[in-house]
């Protein structure tokens, strides 16, 4: 291959992707906005975002609460801050939503509702450049005085947004109200050499997709020196001077010297996202050395089989390795959207399908779980195990989850393929439509599956013209293990391994990275098949998680199962999963929006009236996708289940 840089123009809006032989990226994720999605299981999700989700948004952003109000008040600079000092960032985040479920679900209502919010906005930013209703609106010569207060977190997510509304609707007002806004944090504080840590991380992947947009040098410098100022003590207001707790922002070392999980989980997540996405550029080995390290330590000691992080609610993150209590886990929607954004990133730079396989984790359980099939209730906290009572809500005073969930599923094309200079990658099965360029060719690219519910992928490439290439299909993690590392795994080892046809016929094929790699000379109406031999599988953890001591939780595919109560009838609590059980599996089409469900026979423990004795009795259980509980009402839930009568109790 030429040593020179190779050159690809991709159709992402204004973006040229450069694939660079010498660089750290192995893979360059294909944008949402160039994937048609006509997947089964998402488009409906989607759908349901786009009309129900967003509704919620924008009722408790512009009527019931006073988000938009603090814009109205701000650009007139008085009246009252209402809510709390991080709540523009709620409406950025809303914004950056309604922008990717336009791409999707043209809306002249919706879209005219949000030119209205976006001249708000635009009318509240001071004259040189700072935008924060809750300053303006208290006292402005307090701004940028304790670092915890987000504003800088606030102007990642007005990056973001700006971005992303360009994208969809070409109106750039927002996109030039932060632009402005970044170029005041870098005239105050980098070319200053003023130090400032942001208290709540973010702008620096929102620098980044800036840096990416506008190709202005600036910004990257600006991410990677926000990066450079952790660790060094520089710290000022309430976590630092009050808390006394820097690892609560993985502050405590230099980003590079860091090699444990610490802290907040959000916070973290999208700490080591922006480091990724500035390694990528910047070849900076040193970042991806300590998140190499940071990820074994999240993956391998702190990750529920869920894929939920952020085990504890008192700091809303890490606590002791190990340490997983499943009622009381607080695993915050946000915690696992964040494991989206930086698995993906650790894919892109490594090529290695393991960061897919914790990608695909979180997002399809622990993340999802934050939004009800209705699209307009949410969890913030998404135990794996409740005793009843414990219901998704309509909103909250923090409102980051609910259009965190929904930009993440508006988005989840972003996820599906990548390419590289002479591969196509894909890395999640959904069903869906993408031309993708390779050189000079154009790859067009379709996917039929009824994945997460059945194990088989179709893909049909047509080049333009015949092209050899690699055709690069993430061969799925869970096949062989639940998650990387030895904190679960399945109770019956089995080898199973998809088999893949070209045009009909049975091929062999290298591995490489949790990849099958097949190379050949692809030519237009090629046909590839993969079976993934799906089971029900039970799931151990690793005995140092004292709470799932003789437990045992239940997969198929990638989807978590749980018990779900019902008043009267089932305690989840009650009921025991010996060994010997076997499971039947079936298709549902009309219980909780069609879903696989698994039932077995299993004792469930039954108090006599008087309380003094116990026994079991054999009853017909049906475990439904984890993601799906509390559509049903408040009922108790259990993921992990006992395999003996010894271990019946939810309270863990
Ligand atoms: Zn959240």
């Amino acid at each position: 291959m030429k040593k020179s840089w190779i050159a690809a123009i991709m159709f992402l809006p204004g973006v040229t992707t450069v694939y660079a032989q010498n660089s750290l990226q192995k893979v360059y994720p294909v944008n949402f906005s160039e994937v048609s999605i006509t997947d089964p299981f998402w488009k409906p999700k989607m759908t349901t975002v786009a009309t129900a989700t967003l509704d919620a948004c924008v009722s408790y952003t512009q009527d019931k609460t006073g988000r938009i109000r603090n814009f109205e008040k701000a650009a007139q600079r008085s009246g009252k801050h209402e809510g709390i000092y991080y709540d523009d960032s709620d409406v950025y985040k809303a914004i950056e939503a309604i922008a990717y479920s336009l791409k999707n679900h043209p809306d002249a209502t919706l879209e005219k509702n949000t030119d209205g919010w976006i001249d708000k906005i635009a009318a509240a930013q001071l004259p040189d450049g700072y935008l924060n209703t809750y300053y303006v609106l208290t006292d402005i010569n307090n701004r940028w005085s304790d670092m915890e207060k987000h504003e800088d977190y606030c102007a990642g997510h007005l990056i973001e947004a700006g971005i992303a509304y360009y994208n969809t609707t070409g109106k750039d007002k927002l996109l030039n109200t932060a632009i402005r806004f970044a170029d005041h944090i870098d005239s105050v504080f980098r070319q200053q050499h003023k130090p400032w840590v942001s208290g709540h991380q973010e702008i620096e992947l929102a620098l980044m997709k800036l840096y990416h947009h506008t190709k202005n040098k600036k910004y990257l410098e600006l991410s990677d020196w926000f990066l450079a100022q952790r660790g060094h003590g520089y710290g000022k207001g309430v976590i630092w001077d009050q808390w006394k707790d820097p690892d609560y922002c993985q502050d405590g070392l230099p980003v590079k010297d860091q090699r444990k999980i610490t802290g907040h989980a959000v916070r973290a997540m999208y700490l080591y996202t922006g480091a990724a996405d500035v390694a990528a550029v910047t070849n900076d080995t040193g970042y991806i050395t300590a998140m190499d390290a940071i990820w074994q330590d999240v993956v391998f000691r702190h990750m529920y089989i869920t894929g939920g992080i952020g085990a504890q609610g008192k700091n809303e993150g890490f606590g002791q390795p190990y340490d997983l209590p499943n009622a009381s886990a607080y695993c915050e929607t946000c915690a696992s959207v964040g494991m989206v954004f930086w698995n993906q990133r650790m894919n892109m730079l490594s090529g290695d399908a393991k960061y897919v396989d914790v990608l695909e984790r979180s997002l399809y359980n622990g993340a999802l779980d934050g939004l009800s099939l209705s699209g307009d209730r949410f969890f913030y906290g998404n135990p794996l195990a409740s005793q009843g009572g414990y219901n998704r809500r309509e909103w909250f005073g923090t409102a980051c989850c609910p259009s965190n969930i929904a930009r993440l599923v508006s988005a989840v094309g972003n996820y599906i393929y990548g390419t590289s200079a002479d591969a196509i990658w894909v890395n999640l099965f959904a069903g869906s439509n993408t031309v993708l360029q390779l050189g000079k060719n154009k790859i067009t690219v379709a996917m039929e599956t009824a994945y997460p519910w059945k194990g088989d992928v179709k893909l049909m490439l047509s080049p333009a013209k015949k092209q050899a290439f690699e055709l690069r299909v993430r061969i799925p993690g869970w096949l062989s293990e639940p998650a990387p590392g030895d904190l679960y795994r399945y109770a019956e080892q089995q080898n199973s391994q998809p088999v893949i046809k070209v045009n009909g016929e049975p091929v062999q094929f290298d591995v490489d990275k949790g990849y099958a790699v097949l190379r050949r000379s692809w030519k237009k109406g090629d046909v590839v098949t993969m079976e993934l031999p799906m089971k029900v599988r039970r799931i151990l953890s690793n005995p140092k998680v004292k709470q799932n001591e003789n437990r045992v939780a239940v997969q198929y595919g990638p989807i978590v199962y749980c018990v779900e109560g019902e008043k009267d009838v089932l305690k989840a609590g009650a009921v025991i999963l010996p060994g010997s059980t076997s499971f039947e599996l079936s298709f549902e089409p009309s219980l909780l929006g069609g879903v696989n469900v698994i039932r077995f026979d299993a004792p469930v423990v039954t108090v006599s009236a008087d309380g003094l004795s116990v026994s079991t009795l054999t009853k017909k259980i049906t475990a439904i996708p984890y993601f799906t509980w509390n559509n049903r009402g408040p009922n108790d839930m259990q993921v992990w289940l006992p395999t003996s009568i010894q271990r019946v109790s939810v309270n863990d």
